[in-house]
């Protein structure tokens, strides 16, 4: 008989994580490690495949008896080759994800580019569920973004588009991963907000180091430097979102990423740039947060799985999104 369950594994800058998915878009079997970008991409293969064969250890699982694997990583994946074509992470471009899972697991593995399956996710399930013109800004250490104009997503002449992580949006801005400079993720992301603490602890502020510790100080604290920062982080993002806006005229923006946890704290900012921004009448799309932001790419695994590998109908009910 046909597993009901969907293996999904979200291979981040900072971490891996994996999860068993049901019919319902929930998740069991959690589990989430550092990804060790320095033992290269075999040692990441392998956090990944170890990380996995755990899971499916806990659950008595083989990898036969699930109804399809799926990954989502940094940066654009042609969906046919599963190569990343595009990332921030110059020495991962040109590498194949997919065979060396394929290998490991003895079947079909679907990849794709984290911000593309945080936008499916949201178009799957949740409030934003079968949304046209879809635009999904995914932050984690850098933005990915997807778009799905019509139920399938924006991929562009080279399986490379949507890369507004990199859009240059100031000039002799601070140096980017990708090794421009002024680019939006290295101004907004999560990797440019770290760098940012750094800078505020060197000129003597008692901040501490991590974004989830900054805006647990924001939150309950009330820190007036905390809650400054976050604000200004809105403001930068939505500087890049009044330009999505004007160029894509979404009818929905969802964000999601682990960054996304703290939306509450950038949140108004962001609207705020956003909507004065764009064009008057580009400007007045819904920009909401997903439910469970730091998972939707993850889930959205799950979806790329099915919608490659998996029956059409899989997912019964997706109102019961990613708990
Ligand atoms: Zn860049």
């Amino acid at each position: 008989m046909e597993s009901p369950l969907i293996m999904a594994v979200d291979l981040g800058v900072t971490n891996v994580k994996a999860a068993l998915v049901d019919r319902r878009g929930q998740m069991t079997h959690y589990d989430e490690r550092p990804t060790r970008m320095e033992a290269g991409t075999s040692g990441v293969a392998e956090v990944l495949v170890e990380t996995c064969r755990e899971i499916l250890g806990k659950a008595g699982l083989s990898t036969r008896e699930l109804a399809g694997v799926g990954c989502a990583v940094p940066g654009c994946v042609s969906p046919d080759t599963g190569v990343i074509v595009a990332s921030a992470t110059p020495s991962w471009i040109g590498v194949d994800v997919k065979q060396p899972l394929e290998q490991s697991f003895g079947r079909t593995v679907s990849v794709e580019g984290d911000g593309c399956a945080a936008a499916i996710a949201a178009y799957t399930f949740g409030p934003t569920r079968g949304q046209d013109h879809l635009l999904g800004i995914h932050i984690g250490t850098g933005i990915s973004c997807g778009y799905l104009p019509d139920g399938r997503l924006l991929r562009g002449a080279g399986q490379a588009a949507m890369e507004a992580g990199h859009m240059p949006l100031f000039h002799e801005g601070r140096s980017c991963s990708c090794g421009h400079r002024g680019c939006w993720e290295a101004h907004a992301g999560g990797g440019a907000l770290r760098r940012l603490l750094v800078e505020y602890r060197q000129a003597g502020h008692e901040i501490p180091e991590l974004p989830e510790e900054l805006a647990e100080l924001a939150l309950e604290a009330n820190d007036e430097v905390a809650v400054r920062i976050w604000q200004e982080q809105g403001t930068v993002l939505g500087l890049g979102v009044a330009v999505m806006l004007d160029i894509l005229n979404p009818r929905t923006v969802v964000f999601s990423g682990g960054y996304s946890r703290s939306w509450s704290l950038f949140k108004k900012s962001l609207l705020k740039t956003a909507r004065e921004r764009a064009l008057s009448r580009n400007a007045e799309a819904a920009i909401v947060c997903a439910p469970n932001p730091h998972r939707s790419a993850l889930l959205g695994a799950a979806v790329t799985a099915v919608r490659l590998q998996g029956p059409a109908d899989f997912f019964v009910d997706g109102s019961h999104a990613a708990s």
